[in-house]
Parts: structure tokens; sequence; C-alpha cells
């Protein structure tokens, strides 16, 4: 008789959805992409090259500041 042993599960690392451009939603992975806190609040925000080249409006997701 076997019993089923808990195979160890490779779990990615949490708190890794951040990473996303605030303007479009792209992941930042792409060269040229920014992040930075918030002026406001000091929340971490990021941004793509494309939004930033563009001057694309955000808004924080906290406090609702908005501005290039
Ligand atoms: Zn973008
Ligand atoms: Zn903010």
């Amino acid at each position: 008789m076997s019993t089923p042993e808990p195979s160890p599960v490779a779990s990615p690392p949490s708190g890794a959805s951040l990473h996303t451009c605030l303007s479009c939603g792209r992941s930042l992975r792409a060269k040229g992409s920014v992040e930075f806190p918030c002026p406001d609040c000091g929340e971490p925000l990021g941004r793509c090259q494309q939004c930033r080249d563009q001057s694309v409006s955000y808004r924080c997701p906290r406090c609702g500041f908005q501005g290039p």
C-alpha cells in the first residue's frame, strides 16, 4: 500500500501583480518602463514607455492623484 505524498508545488512569489502600467495595463517588463512613488501618497506606480512618450495621464488608485 502506498500513501500519496504531497508533492512540493513551486508557487510564484506573491505581490508581483503590481508591475503593470497604470494607464494601459501593460506589463512593465518592457524596456523603458518606470516605477515611481505617487507624488501625493507615495503609492508605488508604474508606467510603460509608450505611455510616457505620449504623456498619457494616469490616476493613482489609492489617493486619486492625476497627472503625468
Ligand atoms: Zn502604458
Ligand atoms: Zn497616490
